[in-house]
């Protein structure tokens, strides 16, 4: 498929810091504001007041730690000490296995700004596509694929499983640029939920008015998974439940 149909790539990773240092600064305040600036769809209204007390608690016990995530080279783990311990949770009933959409190839038949994919293995481009092949791998039970598009889409696809599924019987893995895996932590925290974020390389979004833009579909910039991140995220997701 490469060779009759290649896809426009990063010829060389370009060197950008994850987050930038101004972003950096009071990023915690920054993302409570964009949070709810943002909340296009009241997701805070339709979810975050039915548990006031609940919620508000566990933000503010994240907000006391240092961080809100560990981290291991590409992986932020959240609820996790390592990726050792990812195995322990495997078995649960509902694997949430998640993509940016900036990953999408640019050629992608479903679009990149969308939360579609047809993840067709007869494609051209969806066989040539990282995440077309994880789709493939991941069992045919107990998992919902989630194709990110913005913050609060991912925010809001969790508060409806939360209203069928409890944290503890959730496990997910998502990738995102590191400022999003970094603004991800209390948030993800205050629902109680547990996985791991891997970190996309390539033209990331490494401050808010970037970020701003691509979550309105501009965002030409490639952004990839490192070999070395692929092959492990492929293992991670031959750890899950399989009848
Ligand atoms: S697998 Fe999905 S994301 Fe990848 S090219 Fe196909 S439709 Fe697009």
């Amino acid at each position: 498929m490469a060779e009759t149909h290649p896809l426009k790539t990063l010829q060389h990773l370009p060197k950008m810091v994850g987050i930038t240092k101004e972003t950096s600064r009071f990023l915690r305040l920054k993302t409570f504001i964009y949070m709810l600036r943002h909340d296009k769809n009241r997701i805070f209204k339709r979810y975050f007041l039915k548990h006031l007390i609940k919620y508000t608690w566990n933000i503010l016990k994240s907000y006391a730690k240092k961080k809100s995530f560990v981290r291991d080279g590409d992986f932020f783990l959240y609820n996790l000490s390592s990726l050792d311990e990812f195995q322990k949770f495997t078995n649960v009933p509902l694997a949430v296995v998640g993509f940016s959409y900036c990953h999408k190839p640019l050629e992608c038949p479903s679009g990149r700004f969308t939360d579609q994919c047809i993840h067709d293995e007869k494609h051209p481009v969806c066989g040539q596509c990282f995440i077309g092949k994880t789709i493939h791998a991941l069992p045919t039970k107990n998992v919902q694929v989630i194709m990110v598009v913005t913050i609060h889409q991912l925010g809001e696809e969790f508060c409806k499983l939360l209203e069928t599924y409890k944290p503890e019987d959730m496990i997910f893995l998502i990738t995102g640029c590191e400022l999003v895996l970094e603004m991800f932590g209390d948030w993800g925290n205050m629902l109680n939920l547990r996985g791991v974020g891997i970190r996309l390389d390539g033209r990331i979004c490494n401050n808010i008015k970037a970020l701003t833009l691509a979550e309105i579909g501009i965002k030409p910039g490639l952004t990839v998974v490192r070999d070395e991140t692929q092959t492990k995220i492929l293992e991670l997701i031959q750890l899950l439940r399989r009848e």
